[in-house]
């Protein structure tokens, strides 16, 4: 699933590709995508100009030029992409085509159908919106003291609470896996058992992760790419995701492999020992 890292740079590419452009029309080949009504989504659009698109949490944002806002979750596999409209090439995974002038196009397009496209007619409704409005805060946003009061008096394990988009926004298991590895915790770690100076580095760790991969154009792994269908380089230099078995970059020891909480975590059992564990 694209993170934070990821749909930065798919933002940040649609914002070059789309801004000042007008959407003529929406088609909808596929309506199990949307979060609103066909008629909705094209009386939106039709005939309005994207000002900017941005980016919240793992949502993708267009802001239209009378205050209407285009939410995309990518979910799994969704993508966006600006490209030649040519009939011809959408394939039966390309299930919204945004047509522009110049026979330029936006394509929605998911294989496995988890992501979604909803329409909003403000920013105040945007906001409104129970899912947005329980967001929590954009983890580049912070300092590291408001980092560490996000984990003041929370219960559970460190992993869950990082992937918990109600208390940090845009995290997931690639990066929840790189900056634990970072800062030296382990994932199953209790969150009152880290400490001040964890958190502090736990939150170095992780802004330190997030920029390295937004610099490199993000993580490629299974179709990620931007909205020019340009890779990311990240996946290169992962220290932990992924790489159960292979050695720990720091200290040689093979990284292991558990599950918390349902999700598959990869750690080095010498460089992030829990200390509340046996
Ligand atoms: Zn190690």
């Amino acid at each position: 699933m694209p993170e934070l890292p990821e749909v930065e740079i798919i933002s940040r590419c649609l914002d070059r590709a789309l801004a000042g452009a007008r959407l003529q029309d929406v088609r909808v080949r596929h309506s199990g995508c949307l979060r609103c009504s066909d008629y909705e989504l094209r009386a939106a659009v039709q005939g309005k100009r994207v000002d900017r698109v941005r980016r919240r949490a793992k949502l993708v944002l267009l802001e239209l030029e009378d205050g209407a806002l285009i939410a995309f979750h990518l979910k799994m596999t969704g993508r966006l992409l600006v490209t030649r409209q040519e009939d011809s090439e959408l394939d039966k995974h390309t299930h919204l085509v945004f047509s522009l002038l110049d026979h330029q196009a936006l394509l929605f397009r998911d294989v496995r159908k988890f992501g979604y496209c909803r329409v909003f007619a403000s920013e105040a409704e945007l906001r409104a919106w129970p899912f947005y409005a329980g967001l929590g805060p954009e983890p580049l946003e912070l300092d590291a003291a408001e980092f560490v009061g996000l984990f003041q008096g929370r219960r559970g394990r460190i992993k869950p609470l990082l992937l918990d988009q109600t208390v940090l926004a845009g995290i997931g298991n690639i990066y929840a896996d790189e900056s634990l590895h970072l800062s030296g915790i382990h994932p199953e770690t209790p969150a009152d058992a880290i400490g001040y100076e964890g958190y502090v580095r736990l939150y170095t760790g992780l802004i330190r992760v997030l920029q390295q991969a937004i610099k490199a154009g993000g993580s490629t792994f299974s179709d990620f790419v931007d909205a020019n269908g340009t890779a990311g380089s990240f996946q290169n230099d992962f220290l932990v995701y992924q790489r159960a078995g292979q050695p720990c970059t720091s200290c040689g020891s093979a990284l292991e492999r558990i599950v918390v909480t349902g999700r598959s975590s990869v750690y080095c059992p010498v460089c992030q020992q829990n200390p509340r564990a046996g």
